[in-house]
């Protein structure tokens, strides 16, 4: 996705989506976490959703983006998905 003006002038926040009981710490603060997390941009914001390094998600490699949709509705990062 391009930076448009539009985009830039928008609200723009960063959701992380961080396993639960993982074994290690996350880095919520860039996106440069150790476990390589997916990074997915929104209208109003982007949602990072890191990876389990317990491996509960290796057999769904769909899961994060999916996760990372869902968090993006729940927050309104991207209104226009709701229509
Ligand atoms: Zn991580």
């Amino acid at each position: 996705m391009s930076g448009s003006a539009a985009l830039r002038s928008a609200m723009n926040e960063t959701f992380h989506v961080v396993p639960t009981e993982d074994r290690l710490w996350h880095e919520e603060v860039a996106d440069l976490c150790v476990c390589g997390p997916h990074v997915e941009f929104f209208p109003r914001g982007k949602v990072v959703v890191h990876h389990a390094l317990d491996g509960r998600h290796g057999d769904d490699p769909a899961w994060a983006r999916r996760r990372a949709h869902e968090v993006a509705r729940e927050q309104a990062l991207a209104e226009d998905l709701l229509l």
